[in-house]
């Protein structure tokens, strides 16, 4: 299937999300004709308008954080939003895709990282939302796994063990939460810097840009 790479080893199967913020259509395209559908944005405007010019089988993950105001502008098309990281942006989320009569897949996202810059939940956190849905069930999003970022750093250590903790999260869900529900089975982590870390680590989605597209200034 083009839409998922076999990594270097094959006990892998990964989803390769091309992550294409700041870039033109014109490179998009290209590497569409070469057989990629998956694509990533982080910014909703940014994403709308390449979503209305280029082909409509492109399947298009919002991987930046998401404001609530905003959502309304790609319920009726993002393939998957990555970066969840409240009950109010689920809620919303729910309820914007009932208005398409879509089930939106979503990840939640975890804050792995040493830097306090970057989003998500705590463990904890994230359970007491999910106690919460497992009592007050959405009908119009699919809780389809985790996301997170690891640290800026060249510490491989670091990003490893960072990594490693996002796997435990999603396994501790999976088995408390998602036992039976074969929608929740995804883990986005790995960007250009450390996508072969995070898979093997347990990745099953990479969303790689700048080596693909080249830098961004
Ligand atoms: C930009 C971005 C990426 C891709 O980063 P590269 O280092 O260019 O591969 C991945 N994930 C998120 C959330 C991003 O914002």
């Amino acid at each position: 299937m083009y839409n998922e790479i076999k990594s270097y080893s094959n006990e892998h199967n990964v989803l390769l999300v091309a992550v294409s913020k700041t870039k033109p259509t014109t490179a998009i395209q290209s590497l569409y004709d070469l057989g990629q559908r998956d694509f990533g944005e982080n910014k909703v405007q940014e994403m709308v308008e390449k979503h209305k010019q280029l082909p409509s089988d492109i399947r298009w993950h919002l991987i930046g954080h998401l404001q609530k105001n905003k959502v309304k502008h790609v319920a009726s098309f993002a393939y998957m939003i990555h970066a969840v990281d409240s009950l109010e942006l689920l809620e919303t989320i729910n309820n914007q895709a009932a208005k398409h009569g879509r089930k939106i897949p979503v990840l939640l996202q975890f804050h792995i990282a040493s830097e306090n810059t970057k989003f998500g939940f705590s463990f904890d956190e994230a359970c007491d939302i999910l106690d919460y849905i497992t009592s007050h069930p959405m009908q119009n999003v699919l809780i389809s796994g985790v996301m997170g970022m690891a640290t800026f750093t060249d510490d491989q250590n670091t990003i490893r063990k960072e990594f490693k903790l996002l796997k435990i999260y999603f396994d501790q869900i999976k088995t408390n939460y998602y036992k039976s529900d074969n929608n929740f089975k995804h883990i986005s982590m790995g960007m250009s810097g450390d996508y072969l870390i995070a898979i093997e680590e347990g990745a099953t989605i990479v969303r790689i840009g700048s080596s693909i597209f080249g830098s961004r200034n």
